[in-house]
């Protein structure tokens, strides 16, 4: 009990010593700030169209910024950005699996996925997972380690994208999706200074429709949050009903499928605009005909067109991807209810790009 409570205190002493990243603050919160240290709020801009706009993070290296607020930046806060500590490249499915080093020597895993003119970034938004699919690699194998700041998950953008441009594979990231390691909605207050900071003209001035966010569905604060923010929706559902859902993802035990479907509902769509159900297909697990009808069954009320995902084989679990002859059943009943269906070819699975997996060969 006594070490708990020390730790706890040394824990709080820690965090109270450590310098804010700059790169942590929204255009706002870093006008707050340059205002405190006693500069006009212009200066705040300036501060940020050197980093995202010039891609310079060194304030030597700001020649518009003076020096008495260089030094006063440095003694109160930091700039940092992950570091790269190993790239895969899969020729296969040309996707780039990057482990970048936290400033706490923790390891990040994020990869660059490149189709069809379109250069995504799959971002990771925590280390670990609290979640616990039994399915994915990530929660079973690493648990959870910590949720990442809104620095951590820019980085990996920045990071990558100059990885991008200096060897010559892409010129600019077009798309984000949030879809690495673990649960968006566990991490709000990241992912929400992080989207502002993507699509303020300030920042990467990114269109929102370029920017997806993938989520186990934990909790009612979804259609708030994509109603407030615009970008598109992916609902890792995998299950159709509460049983094996709950039996797969242990979420479900707290925030039902039918309160998920509840809340997806108040999610409000343009004309052509839908929300993504990814539905992982395991072998005898979740893969029938009667499977596919309960699936249906229950997105009657949705707009959501379904995105079929073949699973990845995690060593140390116990799931099978479904065969092809089973899934193109799956495939052709959803498409004779008029259910909009998309297959998702296995980016990154030469890598172990799943969830997790890439991560999990080296100790997190
Ligand atoms: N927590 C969020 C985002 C992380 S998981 C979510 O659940 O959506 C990203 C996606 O990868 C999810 O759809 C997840 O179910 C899927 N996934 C996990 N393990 C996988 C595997 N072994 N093969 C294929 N997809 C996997």
């Amino acid at each position: 009990m006594d070490s708990q409570c020390g730790r706890h205190l040394y824990l709080k002493e820690n965090k109270k010593n450590m310098k804010t990243n700059l790169l942590n603050l929204t255009l706002s919160q870093l006008q707050k700030e340059v205002k405190q240290l006693g500069y006009p709020t212009y200066r705040a801009k300036q501060l940020s169209d050197w980093f995202y706009h010039k891609n310079v993070f060194s304030l030597e290296k700001m020649q518009n910024i003076p020096q008495k607020l260089k030094d006063d930046l440095q003694t109160n806060f930091v700039i940092e950005l992950p570091k790269i500590e190993e790239v895969n490249h899969s020729s296969k499915d040309n996707s780039y699996k990057f482990l970048l080093k936290t400033h706490d020597n923790k390891l990040i895993e994020s990869i660059l996925m490149l189709t069809n003119n379109r250069a995504t970034v799959c971002v990771s938004c925590m280390i670990g997972c609290p979640l616990t699919c039994k399915f994915c690699a990530t929660g079973t194998e690493i648990g959870f380690v910590r949720k990442l700041e809104p620095s951590e998950i820019i980085g990996q953008i920045i990071v990558i994208k100059n990885y991008a441009k200096l060897n010559g594979i892409a010129d600019k990231i077009t798309n984000i999706v949030f879809m690495g390691m673990g649960e968006p909605f566990l991490n709000l207050d990241s992912i929400e200074k992080t989207v502002e900071i993507l699509t303020g003209d300030y920042g990467f001035a990114m269109s929102k429709s370029r920017i997806t966010i993938s989520t186990a569905g934990p909790k009612n604060n979804i259609a708030d949050f994509i109603n407030k923010y615009k970008i598109k929706l992916a609902v890792s559902l995998h299950f159709a009903n509460n049983e094996l859902r709950s039996k797969y993802m242990p979420i479900n035990k707290k925030f039902n499928l039918d309160q998920l479907l509840e809340e997806l509902k108040k999610v409000e769509l343009l004309k052509r605009e839908y929300i993504t159900i990814e539905y992982m297909l395991m072998q005898d697990i979740n893969d029938s005909i009667s499977h596919a009808k309960q699936l249906v069954k229950i997105l009657s009320n949705i707009k959501a067109k379904v995105n079929l995902i073949p699973y990845n084989p995690t060593k140390n679990l116990p799931v099978k991807p479904s065969s092809e002859k089973t899934m193109n059943e799956f495939i052709q009943y959803l498409i004779s209810k008029s259910i909009p269906v998309t297959v998702r070819r296995s980016q990154g699975s030469e890598l172990q790009g799943a969830c997790g997996q890439f991560a999990l060969k080296r100790k997190v």
